[in-house]
């Protein structure tokens, strides 16, 4: 059964250790983190963006996948279905098709707004018991088609929003999706230790995890951060292996044509990835 991220969270604050959020494209993608986090016994985000969700025939077609996978690979870890970087109304339509979990991005509307848009999706998360995520602040980068600057949240405009009851909140701290440029100024823990001073217990979300440094990784975990996003790191692990196996010719070898072995790689690739992120954020053997 899908759970809310706030129990699993408030651990991960308490512990001193993250939760990873890895977004999923497909069927393989969702197979490839569940099993992982089964086999390490580490609770899971799975994140899904509202182009992934069009892509994968909308959102009711996510939960009916999701919620068959946990029962037929008898998955016991805590996993939460999450909305990443919802719009109001993508928010709305998550929360009636039965994810467990929001993410409302309002970070571009002006703070009074992004305010009252909030606090009228705390109302709605809080009736039906899933855990809601709000952003201050744009991280950088372009991730699908929300393209942020990447500014420094304001401490002060954080507390506002994490008052309104949100479960976790997502502070740009420099961070950006996608691949980080090399004259990359890396974070701010000055503005994280000042937001994090600001908002007391309520769990920290750092976005763009793809290519941070581990020791800027676990810095951030000590300031507060409990909850990961890795999204591009397993797009390149899953091409990078699909295209070894392309290139080698074992598609043209056999029955190498098969998609259930032409995908096996990628897919292999993609659980090592997610292992490699659990360890290093802590959760394993924290279901
Ligand atoms: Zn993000």
């Amino acid at each position: 059964m899908l759970v809310s991220a706030k129990e699993m969270l408030t651990k991960a604050k308490a512990g001193k250790y993250a939760v990873g959020q890895f977004n999923i494209n497909n069927l393989e993608w969702t197979k490839a983190i569940l099993q992982t986090a089964q086999e390490l016994q580490s609770p899971v985000i799975l994140g899904v963006s509202e182009g992934a969700g069009k892509y994968m025939c909308g959102y009711k077609t996510v939960v009916g996948m999701v919620n068959g996978m946990l029962e037929e690979l008898n998955i016991t870890v805590p996993v939460a279905l999450h909305l990443d970087h919802g719009s109001f109304e993508g928010a709305k339509a998550c929360i009636n098709a039965g994810f467990s979990s929001i993410m409302f991005d309002g970070s571009h509307y002006p703070i009074d707004e992004n305010i009252a848009k909030t606090t009228e999706l705390v109302n709605a998360c809080n009736v039906l018991g899933l855990s809601l995520e709000a952003e201050v602040g744009s991280i950088g980068g372009e991730e699908d088609g929300v393209v942020g600057a990447g500014e420094c949240a304001d401490p002060d405009e954080c507390k506002a929003i994490a008052d309104l009851g949100v479960t976790m909140l997502a502070a740009g701290i420099g961070n950006i999706h996608g691949k980080y440029p090399d004259n990359w100024a890396g974070l701010s823990f000055e503005t994280l230790d000042a937001v994090q001073a600001k908002t007391g217990d309520m769990p920290l979300v750092l976005h763009g995890g793809t290519g941070i440094p581990a020791d800027m990784i676990k810095k951030a975990i000590s300031l507060g951060v409990a909850k990961i996003n890795v999204n591009t790191e397993c797009q390149l692990a899953f091409q990078e292996a699909t295209r070894k196996y392309i290139e080698e010719g074992k598609d043209q070898q056999g029955k190498g044509f098969d998609p259930r072995k032409l995908l096996a790689p990628g897919a292999e690739a993609i659980k090592a990835t997610v292992k490699e992120k659990m360890e290093l954020f802590g959760s394993v053997g924290k279901a």
